[in-house]
């Protein structure tokens, strides 16, 4: 099969090469792959920065693949066979505390595909059963554009108690994957919803796009919410703009935090904190429970993630490449088969 093989790093090691289809475990699933995209965490793989420098060398990167179940593990079901499937990023170890809680997300040793084995830019990928996670009738474009932004924003805002009706939520990063989806969602649910951003957003129905700088930020929303909002979303991973949402905050509302890339630093008013009953979250990754809700809420057109570009595997370097434009709107993919 054709892979595309980091064999040291830097995106010009990245080659497409012939290697062997991956040899099945028991509890295994062999896809074969139709789609995946490109996130910060493929970059760093290559970069062998961050959280991407735990990848060992040789490896095939890719951490969202979607595509059809071909063969099975002698433990996993034969029935799976001709699933269509998406692959769940994050491998939670399944036997701590958490996994048993279905709290998969707050699991402390998962491992990622595409970092701590390898990944899915490749026809096939030999993934646990319980990562690949049937996608229905769901198309493969819209299944990636989904996979590593919808269930980590729904694990950030139920993790803050979710979005209802009657709400004003804001959103920051309007801009980027998380944040359009983000926005999708809280509409969805029947909330007011206020996106800011440093450029302007795409326009959607019912969201109110508020540019500002950083600084001025929290006056701009406190403008059109003179009350706060009852809860924030911070999808920028910037320390400084969470901390400037944390001024956004009505009586008893919550910042919820799902990223940490730009800056890590924040900075809180203790005073205004305590005395409004605030409260603070940080989420990373996601349940199982959350990726079989983001497949049904794209499924039902509730949820439409943006699709930039796509790129075909032979040209996955300049995939790469375009995730990291200043112009991109909405997700890289790239078309495997
Ligand atoms: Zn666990």
């Amino acid at each position: 099969m054709l892979a595309a093989l980091l064999t040291a790093h830097g995106l010009e090691r990245l080659a497409v090469s012939p290697v062997p289809i991956p040899v099945l475990g028991a509890q295994e699933v062999l896809v074969e792959v139709q789609a995946l995209g490109v996130n910060q965490l493929d970059l760093n793989v290559i970069a062998g920065i961050g959280p991407g420098a735990a990848a060992a060398l040789p490896r095939i990167p890719g951490i969202d693949p979607v595509g059809i179940i071909r063969a099975v593990g002698d433990s996993v079901d034969a029935e799976r066979i001709g699933e269509p499937v998406v692959v769940k990023p994050n491998i939670p170890c399944g036997s701590c505390t958490f996994c048993a809680q279905g709290s998969e997300a707050r699991c402390p040793r998962q491992t990622v595909i595409g970092v701590h084995r390898d990944g899915g830019a490749a026809e096939f990928v030999a993934v646990p059963a319980s990562s690949a996670i049937a996608r229905g009738e769901l198309d493969a474009g819209l299944a990636v554009g989904m996979l590593h932004s919808l269930p980590i924003v729904l694990q950030a805002l139920r993790a803050a108690g979710d979005v209802h009706e009657g709400q004003t939520v804001a959103i920051s990063g309007a801009t980027g994957v998380l944040g359009e989806v983000a926005a999708h969602y809280a509409r969805h649910r029947g909330a007011r919803v206020i996106t800011v951003s440093r450029r302007p957003a795409p326009q959607l129905d019912d969201v109110q796009n508020i540019v500002a700088e950083t600084r001025q930020l929290a006056a701009r929303v406190r403008d059109v919410a003179p009350a706060g909002v009852d809860l924030a979303l911070d999808t920028t991973g910037s320390a400084e703009v969470a901390s400037a949402l944390l001024g956004t905050l009505a009586w008893g509302a919550t910042l919820s935090v799902c990223s940490a890339s730009v800056s890590t630093e924040l900075r809180v008013d203790l005073r205004q904190f305590y005395l409004g009953r605030h409260r603070l979250v940080g989420s990373a990754s996601a349940d199982y429970v959350d990726v079989r809700d983001a497949i049904a809420l794209t499924a039902e057109g509730a949820v439409t993630p943006r699709i930039d570009s796509r790129y075909s595997l032979a040209t996955i370097t300049s995939a790469y490449e375009r995730f990291s434009h200043p112009d991109r709107l909405g997700k890289v993919v790239i078309d495997v088969s």
